[in-house]
Order: structure tokens, then C-alpha cells, then sequence
């Protein structure tokens, strides 16, 4: 039996499964998927793939719906989460380039690429918290909930083999991640990103409980400055319905609470980007689904 469809991912969202359809795509998603083909891939990690950019000095962010947890122990796929995480962040890298926040983000090119500023990877992890949650309840036998006295910035070494260690300033300069005052931008640039995106979802009902960030360095003829990069997502954010408390972030997956897909819609709708029904023209190929 043959289904025509629009995309992949409504095929996948619709439940269908132990069911041959063969999915039609449209020539655009062809054309698409011919050019992703030819491009070079610069590097690939668990949610998104590097692929060299149109221009000298840029990258095509092209995101995936593979979702890990526990540095890869888990695995899963949360069907359209690349589509909804690209539109959701490009959303907030534009807001706060609008407060004066230097992004890489340049364009969102397609519903799963954004084009991105090349930049060098700074390996370090930058956490911010609100509210205690996730391993620190754990490293300090809190009560996940419990609001922070203030805002608690902490560095994670960039390092899967190692786990991703806790480190401190003493280690970023001491080892040369980067510099003193490399670090004093990136202190202060997290502050001012956390307290505007703070404000910017307790005005759709969303407590921001705590967020991860990763810098870059961007270099401009002789001159070279720290700007935001990677992705601000669901992915990589608590957050948290205001009234509720319901889990609205990848915690619904690395704790196996299901909807995971809908909680990463129901912030994509809360913060008014929605993709339009329909018109998900996804650039996945053709396949013959089982
Ligand atoms: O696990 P933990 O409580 O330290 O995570 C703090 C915040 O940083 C969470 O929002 C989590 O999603 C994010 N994070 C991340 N990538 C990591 C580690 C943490 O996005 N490798």
C-alpha cells in the first residue's frame, strides 16, 4: 500500500509503524539532499553536524533529531526535535544579538541548517543555575527545586573521554583554555544571557532553571573576540512550567517521562515560532519505510 506524504518526520509523528509506505519527497528536499551529499562535513557530534559553509569563515549547523544523555550511555530519536531546537535557537541567539550578546549565528537557511560564523571552540562548558537541579542536587544532597540564593555560574572541561570534569577558573587559565580575561567576558556575557532569557520565559510561563553555554573565538583580520555559539535549545536548558512545574526540556527523555517531542513544541508555541502544520519541508530523502 502506498501513502503520499509531506515529510518524514509527519510520517514518523503520525504513529505509523509495521507498515510499508514508500515517502514521496519534493524536488526541493531532493535538491537539498544532493547538496548536503556534496558538502564536506566538518565535524559531527551527537545533535548536530558541522558541514563547511557557502563563504570562507562560515558553517552550515544542519540539526539532528538523535538525542544522547549520560555522555552517549543513552540514545533515542525525538522525532522533529531538530526542526523545532534550529528554530528555537535561532530565536534566542537573535534576541540576544538584539541586547548587544555577540553570536555566531548568522541565518537560519532551511527548517533543519542555520549558517553559523566558523569559530574556535573555546572547551569549555559554562553552567548556569537558578534553581537546584540535575547533578548539583546530587553532588550537594539538595532538593531538585530549591531556588539558588543567587545565580551559580560553573566550568565543565569539554572532554568526552574524560566525562566532562567540573574545573574551575585556576584550571582554564592554568592549562590555557582560555585567557583571564577571555574568562571575565565569559562571565560576564553568561550573567547578562541569563538574566534575559530569564525574563524571557517567565513572561510565557517558563522558569529557566538552569542552561548551558559554549563560546568561541572569532577572528576578524588581526582582531579576534569571544562570541556565543553552538545552540541554546531545550537541548540544553531546564526549564520548567511556572505553575506546574511540569518538565518542559531533554530531562523528559533522560528520565523517561515520554512527550518529549511535545514539551520541545509546547516552548517552540509558548515563544510564538511554531512551525506551520504542514510545511515542515523536511530535507530528509526519500525512504522506504518498514
Ligand atoms: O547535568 P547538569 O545538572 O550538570 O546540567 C546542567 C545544565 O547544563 C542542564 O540544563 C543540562 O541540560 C546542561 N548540560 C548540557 N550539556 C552537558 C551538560 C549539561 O547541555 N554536557
Amino acid at each position: 500500500m502506498h501513502k503520499k506524504i509531506e515529510s518524514i518526520d509527519h510520517l514518523e509523528g503520525s504513529g505509523i509503524s509495521g507498515y510499508r509506505a514508500i515517502v514521496f519527497r519534493s524536488q526541493f528536499s531532493a535538491d537539498l539532499r544532493l547538496k548536503m551529499a556534496r558538502r564536506r562535513r566538518i565535524y559531527e557530534g551527537k545533535a548536530k553536524i558541522l558541514f563547511e559553509g557557502p563563504e570562507p569563515g562560515t558553517l552550515v549547523q544542519y540539526f539532528k533529531d538523535e538525542a544522547t544523555a549520560f555522555n552517549n550511555k543513552k540514545q533515542g530519536i525525538i522525532t522533529g526535535k531538530g526542526v523545532l531546537n534550529n528554530r528555537i535557537s535561532e530565536y534566542l541567539m537573535m534576541k540576544l544579538s538584539e541586547i548587544g550578546i555577540p553570536t555566531h549565528f548568522v541565518r537560519r537557511l532551511n527548517m533543519r541548517e542555520q549558517l553559523v560564523r566558523e569559530v574556535e571552540i573555546i572547551p569549555v562548558e559554562v553552567v548556569i543555575r537558578n534553581v537546584a537541579a540535575g547533578s548539583l542536587t546530587k553532588r550537594f544532597g539538595m532538593e531538585e527545586g530549591t531556588a539558588l540564593p543567587r545565580s551559580i555560574v560553573e566550568y565543565y572541561y569539554k572532554s568526552d573521554e574524560l566525562d566532562d570534569p567540573m574545573i574551575s577558573e585556576e584550571h582554564i587559565t592554568a592549562f590555557g583554555w582560555a585567557s583571564p580575561q577571555e574568562m571575565d567576558e565569559i562571565m560576564h556575557m553568561s550573567l547578562r544571557v541569563n538574566d534575559f532569557l530569564t525574563g524571557l520565559f517567565l513572561a510565557i510561563g517558563i522558569r529557566l532553571v538552569d542552561f548551558k553555554l559554549e563560546y568561541g573565538r572569532l577572528w576578524n583580520d588581526e582582531e579576534m573576540r569571544v562570541v556565543l555559539a553552538d545552540e541554546i535549545s531545550p537541548d540544553n536548558c531546564r526549564l520548567w512550567d511556572v505553575s506546574t512545574n511540569e518538565i518542559m526540556d531533554k530531562d523528559r527523555f533522560r528520565r523517561d517521562l515520554g512527550s518529549v517531542e511535545e514539551a520541545y513544541q509546547e516552548v517552540a508555541r509558548r515563544l510564538g515560532i511554531l512551525p506551520e502544520a504542514g510545511s515542515a519541508g523536511d530535507i530528509d530523502g526519500p525512504a522506504v519505510m518498514q
